[in-house]
């Protein structure tokens, strides 16, 4: 408004044209950096402003925009008084390495012409016209990319037992159904970078010969399904989707199936049972989703983030992508950082970075506190910590290392917590969770939770004895190994993690009765 008022020339997004304005304004996506928003960054200086209130505009266009003279008190200041005004410069972006991110907070997300400009949609046409399927499936694998919604499954074995399925019919399905409390990576890719998914997603149908897409998203996500939606309309003018892709002979076309927001949905088989209007519920498997996936069709289902991986492999190669990360374990993954750290915010990392990088050189430290324990993987994940188990902070964080301990990299939530929180009560709040979300299909997971809830919420009140803890460890046994689906196995996931590092805060809660 301010803009306009002093009549400064101004262009909202690109696609006016890039040269005819000296000042332009654009909306981008999430910067990640959520602790300090709202952010502003001016080009081409690289200048972020953080906690910008509508009072202050006037200055920054008077100061920044039209003087090129920073504002002290909009850039950020570190603990120990340190002032950066560029955003590479901060610690919190200075340690990331985005590659899914990397367009995120950096172009307007409802323009493909900025997408375009940034290198867009290359892969697509080097995968149409100069690879053969057989070829795309080899470089992923090469790359060893694994799944970033939770199971870590190498991708290219995936998508190479969906090509060799013989079907007229096959489907690629993108899982945007984010339903771990507190994280948003997912959402913030797809508002951010809604093209970066659907190229994923193309690529994918090439390489294993499926003409179908389903991006499905919780319908909690307005804006991306808005943006995805737009985003979809442009491709489709552009002849990047539908008929004769690009002159050639594949095509593809793309929906959108918005979810009522069951945790449960996100689970494959539910998933697709979902987008065929059924009531999302898990099925025994096999048959698996690669064979009888979506409408019983050979399916390629996979997250948001390791679709938005696929372009950069194919543009940059797979030599490339093993630069980054451990062995069997490469690339980055991004983690949605909450909970009592100094910096909460989305952020991505190499594979292999350690708790301690993440918790006090990216998220500034812990706050209002000392370190305690970190919650890991979503409501089924486990706590690591800091009390019981120092080597914990500086273990890489990667599929493998977390599994060994018992915990795992789920889709990317990680909850900080300090010194004044109760494990317990943690442990009760995961277990309310899971049991609200059970889909109630098969009994140790509908009965089961519950069960354990009643027992948690026992020993938090007061009522609990050390049998409570006896029959919790019984359940949890039970139920890992007889749920049906990944929900239920994984359920006692929080329970278990912190009856092995913190039983002692379930003692001191336990009544001696006798
Ligand atoms: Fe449903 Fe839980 Fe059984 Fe999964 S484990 S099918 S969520 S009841």
């Amino acid at each position: 408004t301010l803009m306009e008022e002093r009549e400064i020339p101004c262009t909202v997004t690109l696609d006016h044209g890039p040269h005819e304005h000296p000042v332009g304004m654009k909306k981008s996506g999430c910067h990640g950096f959520c602790e300090c928003g709202p952010l502003l960054r001016i080009e081409p200086m690289g200048l972020l402003y953080i906690k910008v209130k509508v009072e202050d505009c006037e200055e920054i266009l008077e100061k920044s925009i039209l003087r090129d003279e920073v504002i002290d008190r909009l850039i950020y200041h570190d603990a120990e008084g340190n002032a950066f005004a560029r955003q590479d410069d901060i610690p919190f972006y200075r340690q990331q390495t985005r590659v899914a991110l990397e367009h995120c907070g950096h172009i307007n997300a409802e323009s493909i012409q900025e997408y375009i400009a940034e290198g867009g949609y290359c892969a697509l046409e080097k995968a149409l016209f100069e690879m053969t399927p057989e070829q795309i499936v080899e470089e992923i694998s090469a790359s060893s990319l694994r799944g970033r919604g939770g199971g870590g499954f190498p991708t290219g074995k995936k998508w190479r037992q969906v090509l060799e399925q013989k079907s007229d019919i096959k489907y690629v399905v993108c899982n945007g159904d984010e339903g771990d409390p507190g994280a948003f990576m997912d959402r913030s890719m797809m508002e951010g970078d809604p093209h970066r998914v659907i190229e994923g997603m193309i690529v994918a149908g090439i390489a294993t010969g499926a003409h179908h897409g389903y991006i499905y998203v919780r319908a909690e996500y307005p804006l991306a399904v808005a943006r995805l939606q737009k985003a979809i309309a442009q491709a489709e003018e552009l002849g990047l989707l539908g008929e004769h892709i690009l002159g050639s002979d594949f095509s593809f076309d793309l929906k959108i199936s918005q979810g009522a927001g069951a945790f449960v949905c996100g689970e494959g088989s539910a998933l697709t049972a979902s987008i065929e209007g059924k009531r999302g519920m898990p099925r025994v498997k096999p048959p698996r989703t690669v064979e009888k996936g979506l409408f019983e069709k050979p399916t390629v289902l996979n997250n948001v983030e390791t679709f938005c991986n696929v372009p950069p492999i194919l543009n940059r190669g797979a030599a490339w992508y093993q630069t980054i990360g451990p062995e069997k374990n490469h690339g980055t993954k991004a983690f949605a950082l909450t909970g009592n750290v100094c910096n909460t915010g989305l952020i991505e990392v190499p594979m292999g970075t350690t708790l301690r990088q993440i918790i006090f050189d990216i998220g500034g430290g812990v706050k209002d506190g000392s370190f305690k324990a970190v919650q890991i993987g979503g409501p089924s994940g486990g706590c690591l910590c800091f009390n019981s188990a120092e080597e914990h902070l500086d273990m890489p964080l990667d599929f493998d290392s977390l599994k060994k301990v018992g915990a795992m990299i789920g889709s990317g939530g990680l909850v900080v917590m300090n010194d004044k929180s109760c494990m317990v009560e943690v442990a009760r709040f995961f277990m309310n969770f899971t049991q609200n979300e059970s889909c109630g299909k098969c009994v140790p997971c509908r009965e089961g939770t519950k069960r354990m809830l009643e027992l948690l919420n026992d020993i938090v009140e007061g009522r609990g004895t050390e049998e409570h803890i006896h029959l919790l460890e019984q359940l949890a046994d039970t139920i890992s190994a007889t749920a049906l689906c990944g929900l239920g196995k994984t359920a006692a996931g929080p329970v278990v993690s912190t009856l092995k590092y913190f039983r002692d805060e379930y003692m001191a809660h336990v009544v001696d009765h006798t």
